[in-house]
């Protein structure tokens, strides 16, 4: 007897189990019917909006190499002696297609013999090798004191030189990321050290003997728009403080 209730309550578990399961099954087969149909509604929905209408992917966010080079500037420029009084930001460029402050310091050091090695305060890499726009600080500039980018003596005691690297004169133009960088840089040079706009040259304008420093297709008038439009952003903002 008692065999007999145990195996009629097992046989009934089973069954409650069993049915539970099949119930649970089409539950789910419900809800994934209900997706498809919202699924599939939404596609005849959507499909009139497309007739017709070349669809274009979201573009893909700006990749590292792309973005701009974003650095610290006051960490960057800061430096461990006491500062020169800087009067003028003179522009060249390389001349060469490739290279970086290191190289340039070789070429400057033990070809041209200069003891100081590298010429200019800073160099912006143009992606071969430095990075696209990166800025790069010379000894010069850490020790503070005059570059060897003039032929001009007198200007080289108060003229920091920044170089870009690429030869605009025979090539093509500096990179956007190249411009960003140097926009950048000589903003937060000429607000530290007092440089007025008229005071931002390219080599060519330094009264010395004949160069085409920076090239024919650096776009100083451009750069000179960026500087103002920048000043004016920041001046908007001091007003809204
Ligand atoms: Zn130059």
């Amino acid at each position: 007897m008692y065999k007999k209730i145990v195996s009629v309550l097992s046989r009934n578990s089973k069954m409650y189990f069993r049915n539970r399961i099949m119930h649970q099954g089409e539950r789910i087969i419900q809800c994934l019917s209900l997706v498809m149909i919202v699924v599939a509604s939404g596609l005849c929905i959507s499909i009139p909006f497309f007739t017709g209408v070349k669809i274009e992917w979201k573009k893909r966010p700006l990749s590292l190499e792309s973005s701009p080079y974003i650095q610290d500037l006051e960490k960057l420029c800061h430096v461990g002696v006491n500062g020169r009084s800087w009067e003028y930001i003179v522009i060249h460029h390389s001349a060469t297609a490739k290279g970086n402050a290191a190289r340039f310091d070789h070429y400057h050091r033990k070809d041209r013999k200069w003891q100081h090695g590298l010429a200019y305060h800073f160099v912006i890499g143009n992606g071969s090798f430095s990075g696209d726009g990166e800025i790069e600080v010379g000894e010069r500039w850490k020790k503070q004191i005059h570059g060897a980018h003039t032929a001009n003596m007198d200007c080289n005691r108060v003229a920091i030189g920044i170089c870009l690297v690429g030869d605009f004169e025979n090539g093509g133009s500096p990179s956007e990321n190249q411009l960003e960088s140097l926009v950048r840089l000589i903003q937060y040079l000429s607000r530290k050290y007092n440089i007025a706009s008229s005071n931002i040259l390219q080599h060519k304008q330094v009264h010395q003997k004949c160069t085409a420093c920076p090239g024919k297709n650096f776009p100083f008038a451009e750069l000179k728009t960026r500087l103002l439009q920048l000043a004016s952003k920041g001046n908007n903002h001091m007003q809204e403080l």
